[in-house]
C-alpha cells in the first residue's frame, strides 16, 4: 500500500486532453512538467491510499466536482508556460 496524490493523475490526464486540442504551444516533456507543476501548486492535493494500482476511495463523484477547477488551472498553466518557456 502507498499514499498517492490522486490530483497528479487527474492533472496528467487532463493535460493530455487539453494539449491535444492546442497546436499553438510547445508540448515537449519540459513544458508538460512545467504546466503540471504550475497547476498542481494551485490545486488542493487529493491523497488516496492505493494497493497494486487500485484506488480504495471511490472517486467518480469527486472527480466531477473538481474537474472543472483542474481544467481551469491547467488552461492557465498552458497559457503561462507557452508565454514563458524555459528553453
Ligand atoms: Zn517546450
Amino acid at each position: 500500500m502507498k499514499i498517492q496524490n490522486y490530483m497528479e493523475e487527474v492533472v496528467a490526464d487532463e493535460l493530455e486532453i487539453l494539449l491535444s486540442e492546442r497546436d499553438d504551444v510547445c508540448k515537449c516533456q519540459k513544458c508538460r512538467y512545467d504546466m503540471m507543476v504550475w497547476a498542481l501548486n494551485r490545486l488542493p492535493p487529493k491523497y488516496v491510499i492505493t494497493d497494486r494500482g487500485r484506488l480504495y476511495t471511490k472517486l467518480k463523484e469527486q472527480e466531477i466536482q473538481f474537474k472543472a477547477d483542474v481544467v481551469k488551472e491547467l488552461t492557465r498553466a498552458i497559457n503561462f508556460v507557452a508565454k514563458n518557456p524555459k528553453h
